[in-house]
C-alpha cells in the first residue's frame, strides 16, 4: 500500500512556516502501523494542484492532503479536487445550520457549507473547513484543514479509523518506545548496533532531544522488541524515563511523593523554570524560580558568599552549591536545583571554556550533588540543553536517592 501526504500552501514553500501537519500525520501513521510512502508540498496554484492531485492519485493508494479548504481566495483544494473527481459544489444545509448555530454566518463562513457531491464530509468542531473524503477504485483522498489544531482534531476524530477499517494492515506492525534522559546518542548507538546485528528486522530508530532520547523499535515480531527493549533498560536503566519528557517525569514524581520544587537559575535566565511550567498543574509542586544572574543579586537575595564568588568564580560548583542552600533559606522547598555557566559567545576564561556549566541538586538536609558539565553550541543550544541537563539530575536525585553520588560520579 502506498501512502503521500501533500502540503498545500505557498507559505510552506517560501518557508515561511513550518509543515509541521506532515510532520504529525506522518508520525501518528507510523504508531499505527502504516508507512508513508512519500511527501510532497505544492503551491496553491489551481492548475498546480489538479496536476498534482491527478498524478498522486494515480501512484498511491492513499493520498492526505492538508491545506487550502478555506473561504479565502488562495484556498483552492477544494475546488481542485471538485473538478478533478466531477463531483460539484452543492449547498449542504445541515453544515449551514450548523455554522448558524456556532458562528455570526456571513458569505465567506457559508461559502464553507458547499461540498463536492457524493463526498464523505468530516465536520470540522474547531473551525468552519470541513474535511472531505473521495473514493474511487478501492482509493481514497482525504483532505484536511491546514490549520494545525483543526487538522490534528479531525484526524484523531476520523482519520484513524477510517484508515484502519478502509486499508486494514495484512499484518500487524508493533511499535514501542524507551526514553532516556542525560544518554546522548551517541553513546547508545553502539549498543544499539549490537541489538540490530542480532535481528535487522527490527527497525530501531533514535530520536534525540535536548539531553534526552527517544529509542523507537518497529517490527512484526512483538517478542523480540519487548526484548529489545528489556536488554536497552536493563543496560541504561537509572536513565530510563516512564513518561516521555523529563518535565512530565519530574512532575509525576513530586507530585506522587507530596514534594516542593524551587530552582535558582543564573546562566538558563529562567529556561528551566519555564520549561516547566509549560505543562498544566505545575503548582502542585514548583514554587517557583530565583533568577540570579548578576553576583550582586546571588549575594543579595541568595547569600551566596561573597568570598567563594571571589575565589571560585560564579560558575563553580562552590557557587551553585550555594545557591541551592540559597533556594532552601528563603522557600520552604523539598527540592532545589542551581545552574550557573557561560551561555557564550564571550565570557570564557583560559580555564572556564564556553558551554561549561554547574549544577547543583539539593534535597532539604541533605549533602548537595553537584556537577559540571562541558557543552558545545551556541548560546540558545547551551541554554536548552543545560537546563534539560539539570532537569535529567534532578530526576535522578529524586527516583534514585541512595544510588545518586554513584550515579553522578558515574556521567
Ligand atoms: P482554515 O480555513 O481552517 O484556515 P485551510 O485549509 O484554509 O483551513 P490554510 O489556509 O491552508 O488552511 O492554512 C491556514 C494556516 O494553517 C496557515 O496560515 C498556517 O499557519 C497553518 N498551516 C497550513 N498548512 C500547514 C502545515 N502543513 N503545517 C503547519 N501549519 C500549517
Amino acid at each position: 500500500m502506498k501512502i503521500e501526504i501533500i502540503s498545500v500552501g505557498n507559505e510552506i514553500l517560501s518557508g515561511n512556516i513550518l509543515d509541521t501537519n506532515f510532520n504529525f500525520i506522518s508520525f501518528e501513521l507510523s504508531k499505527i502501523g502504516y508507512a508513508v510512502f512519500s511527501h510532497k508540498t505544492i503551491s496553491d496554484d489551481l492548475d498546480i494542484l489538479k496536476k498534482e492531485i491527478k498524478r498522486s492519485f494515480e501512484e498511491n493508494d492513499l493520498i492526505i492532503i492538508s491545506g487550502g479548504l478555506g473561504p479565502t481566495e488562495d484556498d483552492r483544494t477544494k475546488e481542485a479536487v471538485s473538478s478533478l473527481f466531477k463531483m460539484p459544489l452543492k449547498l449542504d444545509l445541515k453544515l449551514k445550520e450548523d455554522f448558524e448555530r456556532r458562528f455570526k454566518i456571513n458569505k465567506y463562513i457559508e461559502s464553507q457549507a458547499f461540498v463536492p457531491k457524493g463526498a464523505i464530509i468530516l465536520k470540522n468542531e474547531i473551525g468552519t473547513a470541513p474535511g472531505f473524503i473521495f473514493e474511487s477504485n478501492k482509493k481514497s483522498l482525504i483532505l484536511l484543514p491546514g490549520m494545525p489544531d483543526e487538522m490534528k482534531k479531525m484526524f484523531f476524530s476520523y482519520v484513524i479509523d477510517y484508515v484502519k477499517k478502509k486499508f486494514p494492515l495484512k499484518e500487524k506492525i508493533y511499535q514501542k518506545d524507551v526514553c532516556l534522559c542525560i544518554i546522548s546518542e551517541n553513546e547508545v548507538e553502539p549498543f544499539l548496533e549490537v541489538l540490530r546485528k542480532k535481528n535487522n528486522q527490527i527497525e530501531i530508530g533514535i530520536y534525540p532531544s535536548y539531553s534526552s532520547i527517544r529509542v523507537n523499535f518497529k517490527g512484526k515480531n512483538l517478542e523480540k522488541i519487548n526484548s529489545f527493549v528489556k536488554s536497552l533498560k536493563d543496560r541504561y536503566k537509572y536513565f530510563v524515563l516512564e513518561c516521555k519528557t523529563i518535565e512530565e517525569n519530574i512532575k509525576k514524581l513530586l507530585v506522587e511523593e507530596n514534594k516542593k520544587l524551587a530552582l535558582a537559575e543564573s546562566c538558563s535566565g529562567g529556561y528551566l523554570s519555564s520549561s516547566l511550567t509549560f505543562l498544566p498543574e505545575t503548582s502542585r509542586y514548583f514554587l517557583g524560580s530565583i533568577v540570579t544572574y548578576s553576583n550582586e543579586l546571588k549575594k543579595d537575595i541568595l547569600k551566596v558568599p561573597e568570598e567563594i564568588l571571589k575565589t571560585k568564580g560564579a560558575v563553580s560548583e562552590e557557587v551553585v552549591e550555594a545557591m541551592v542552600k540559597g533556594v532552601f533559606g528563603i522557600t520552604k522547598a523539598d527540592y532545589a536545583v542551581a545552574i550557573s555557566g557561560i551561555a557564550g559567545p564571550g565570557g570564557a576564561t583560559d580555564k572556564k571554556p564556553v558551554g561549561m556549566v554547574c549544577i547543583g541538586v539539593g534535597k532539604r538536609g541533605e549533602k548537595v550533588d553537584k556537577k559540571t558539565i562541558y557543552l558545545q553550541g551556541d548560546r540558545s543550544f547551551i541554554i536548552k540543553l543545560c537546563s534539560k541537563y539539570a532537569l535529567g539530575l534532578l530526576y535522578l536525585k529524586i527516583k534514585y536517592p541512595s544510588n545518586i553520588s554513584k550515579i553522578f560520579e558515574g556521567l
